[in-house]
């Protein structure tokens, strides 16, 4: 059966690399839905080169642009309600997520809600909610398919036993820009040093959450939900090469690892064509030149991030939401010159710690935590 897509972000790193993978494999995969949030020209192009009669922009200004620069006949849906009306009317089933932040919570509710496979790079959805669209996933028996590379390496290595014989998981860490750097130095560090990641090449904000390790952090919680695992089975470790892209250990000792190159096209791909495996336009490991494989614990004290990520599983209810708010806002008051690298994390920490704890919350009261962590941090000043 084809793969009718509707992809979620369709302009970014993650959207771009999928289109790439579907024009490799045209007989088997077509996209039948494009959305994104401003670019609207390469949406245009992009919707032209795909044959795409389903377009989304969420921001509205940019509307009329998009349908005049589109093939007559595109239908363009507006706005952010836009996005949820592309996955309810596209005739698709499977939708890749592949927005930036908690902005692709609402469309991928929607098509897990619609009973769609959907395949997850939008991990900031599940740090969000997860306590809502992994049991909706189950009750409408749509797939839920990691994309991050993490989880996809996860979610592989666990065909290689039992759920019940999984002891713990390894999430494996780059360690970005900052791996060596000292505390002195990431105190001041700049955005052009913050954005130079040394193995993937990816949009703005995980860019910046490597650099931080905030971007470990939203893992851990991804993991949590994605796996069933309690805090205490989520290990990180730092492996500069970024060639294992993640662990599982068995309750026998044993452990399996997926491994190839940074490249996000495979985890992509895999995502897209579960259960089987296709030929990839992705290069391959060169595994009789040799190659050194390094892993170290990472390092707490420099990296607070990931200790924040720990307490968000354990505390669960609003924390994952409130936790991911703060550090949207943080990213942006960052990149805009308007706080300090190291401001990022501790914004965060104060934000999480203040606010007002629910257990089980709804999606209103999700939300309503997560508008005001954007609040709090956007008036945050240091020595609070
Ligand atoms: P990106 O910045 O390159 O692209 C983001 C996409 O989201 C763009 O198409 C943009 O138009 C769209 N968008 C932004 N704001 C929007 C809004 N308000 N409404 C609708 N659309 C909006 O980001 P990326 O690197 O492709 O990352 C996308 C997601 O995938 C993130 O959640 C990221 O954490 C995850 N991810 C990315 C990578 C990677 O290699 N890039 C790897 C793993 C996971
Ligand atoms: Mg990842």
């Amino acid at each position: 059966m084809i793969k009718r897509l509707v992809l979620l972000g369709s302009t970014g790193s993650i959207g771009t690399s999928t289109l790439d993978v579907v024009a490799e494999h045209a007989d088997e995969l077509c996209v039948v839905g494009l959305a994104a949030g401003s670019n609207w020209q390469l949406l245009a192009r992009q919707a032209a080169e795909h044959r795409v009669r389903d377009v989304a922009i969420a921001d509205e200004r940019f509307a009329d642009e998009l349908e005049r620069a589109c093939p007559p006949g595109t239908r363009v849906y507006r706005g952010a309600r836009g996005l949820v009306e592309l996955v309810e009317r596209a005739d698709a089933n499977f939708v890749l997520s592949a927005i930036v932040g908690a902005a692709g919570l609402p469309a991928t509710l929607r098509a897990v809600d619609l009973g769609l496979d959907v395949g997850l790079a939008n991990k900031e959805s599940l740090v969000v909610a997860g306590s809502l669209i992994v049991p909706l996933a189950r009750q409408r028996g749509g797939a839920l398919l990691p994309v991050d590379s993490e989880h996809s390496a996860v979610f592989q290595a666990m065909a290689g036993g039992r759920r019940d014989e999984v002891a713990r998981i390894y999430l494996t860490a780059s360690g970005g820009p900052f791996r060596t750097a000292s505390a002195a130095e990431m105190r001041e560090a700049t955005l052009e040093q913050a954005m130079r990641h040394p193995t993937w090449s990816m949009g703005p904000k995980i860019t910046i959450d490597s650099a931080t390790m905030m971007n470990k952090a939203l893992e851990i919680i991804e993991a949590h939900w994605l796996f069933d695992l309690a805090a205490d089975q989520i290990g990180v470790l730092v492996h500069p090469e970024s060639i294992v892209h993640s662990m599982v250990e068995f309750r026998d000792g044993s452990t399996l690892a997926q491994l190839g190159t940074p490249d996000m096209r495979l985890p992509i791909q895999f995502a897209l064509t579960f259960p089987r495996r296709l030929p990839s336009i992705a290069p391959r490991l060169q595994w009789s030149e040799g190659c050194l494989l390094r892993f170290e614990p990472p390092d707490f004290e420099r990296f607070p991030a990931l200790r924040l990520g720990y307490e968000a599983v354990r505390r669960g209810g609003t924390c994952g939401a409130v936790l991911n708010a703060a550090n949207e806002t943080a990213v942006e008051r960052f990149r805009g010159g308007d706080c300090r690298f190291c401001d990022i994390v501790h914004m965060v920490e104060d934000v999480l710690s203040r606010h007002a704890w629910i257990a089980q919350p709804s999606l209103d009261e999700l939300m309503q935590r997560d508008t005001w962590a954007r609040n709090e941090v956007a008036s945050w000043r240091n020595g609070r």
